[in-house]
């Protein structure tokens, strides 16, 4: 397929803060963005030239939308697949369908980054409480049980530790299928944002370093200060995972840091198939921000210069954060971003702010 030229349209699945930027992004190159989502509070509405506000299983109204578009991206990995499978029947839908499955369930993205060689938490598959003693026993306490699908900023997620009873942790999650995870004792979270072209060009910001707040990011520091080593590593791990799906556009690869034998190594965690929150720092931190990346991506476009600018603080703003804005604006070298949102509820992105400091 060519590749699509500037004037063509880009068709965006999901409607938030993720879609509105990377609408923001493909308008600055020229594109049409189309944004499918059911949500008429849909961020994303706001800066693109075409929406359509129907449901994720609207077959005739995805055949429409697809129509319509040159090629189909997402802004979030619960795309159900049969949505996905429709689209990709009829345009470009990067990333595919096998990156888009296998990430949305913890199992299969665990099963398959550990099948590549890839250290990741000691894991098991539990589907009712019987599973859960049995998986307790193999990976022993702390450990974390997670939903195998629909969880974000740490939801859908129980930690077990020594006194906590097995049956209410499994009651917490309601039943639905999970994953147990052995706890992992982590000096920092790490992730990659990197992109891959439909031709395999591979190119990674450089490595950030996240910490969280109530479950939810709250600031990515560029660079890591980690080890260099470490660094390398976790570049080429982003790099096999996204050679080995195939993988069409930025994605990001979340990681622990943890300390063997006095060296820094990485677990793997989990991957967005996806722009990512900590990638959010490149719009003003790097040559190219994960945005413009991604669209050159899945355009089928040479990727842009990943080179760092300086060092980078990106910090969230977090439900009623975002009301000092007009001091933030104030504030010499602090790059505003809100993302259009009404209601400033708790622990709702509203947006994030970026500093960049001279190169250390
Ligand atoms: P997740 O939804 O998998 O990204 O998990 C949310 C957060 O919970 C992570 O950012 C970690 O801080 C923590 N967490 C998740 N899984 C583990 C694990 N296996 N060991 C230690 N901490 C974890």
């Amino acid at each position: 397929m060519s590749p699509i030229g500037p004037g063509g349209t880009l068709g965006i699945v999901g409607g938030g803060q993720l879609g509105r930027m990377i609408a923001l992004a493909a308008a600055r190159y020229g594109l049409k963005t189309h944004v499918y989502c059911p949500d008429p509070d849909s961020p994303a509405f706001e800066v693109a030239g075409r929406h359509t506000r129907r449901g994720y299983d609207d077959e005739a109204a995805l055949v429409v939308f697809a129509d319509q578009v040159d090629v189909v991206t997402y802004e979030f990995e619960n795309v159900p697949r049969r949505t996905a499978e429709i689209l990709a029947a009829r345009k470009p839908l990067r990333p595919g369908v096998i990156a888009l499955a296998t990430t949305q369930d913890r199992f299969a993205e665990k099963s398959f980054v550990a099948k590549l060689g890839i250290p990741t938490a000691p894991f098991r598959a539990v589907g009712g409480e019987a599973d859960l003693l049995g998986a307790l026993e193999e990976i022993g306490r702390p450990a974390v049980l997670k939903t195998r699908r629909f969880g974000y900023d740490g939801k859908g997620q129980v930690m077990i530790r020594p006194e906590t009873s097995a049956s209410d942790a499994w009651r917490t999650l309601r039943g639905a299928p999970c994953i147990l995870e052995g706890f992992v004792d982590f000096e920092e979270e790490v992730s990659v944002v990197a992109a891959r072209t439909v031709g395999g060009e591979f190119a990674a910001f450089d490595l950030c370093a996240n910490t969280h707040s109530h479950h939810i990011l709250d600031t990515t520091r560029v660079p890591a200060g980690v080890s260099g080593e470490a660094e390398r590593e976790a570049v080429a791990v982003a790099a096999r995972i996204a050679e080995a799906l195939d993988y069409v556009g930025v994605l990001a690869v979340e990681m622990f840091l943890v300390r063997r034998g006095g060296e820094e190594h990485v677990v793997v965690n989990e991957i967005a198939p996806r722009v990512h929150n900590s990638g959010h720092w490149t719009i003003e931190g790097a040559a190219t921000s994960q945005f413009e990346q991604h669209v050159r991506a899945v355009c089928g476009w040479p990727l842009g210069s990943a080179e760092r600018r300086g060092r980078v603080e990106m910090k969230n703003l977090i439900g009623h954060d975002a009301d000092r804005w007009r001091e933030l604006l104030g504030e010499p070298g602090a790059h505003l971003h809100l993302y259009g949102k009404s209601e400033a509820r708790p622990g709702r992105k509203m947006g994030h702010v970026t500093r960049v400091f001279a190169k250390p």
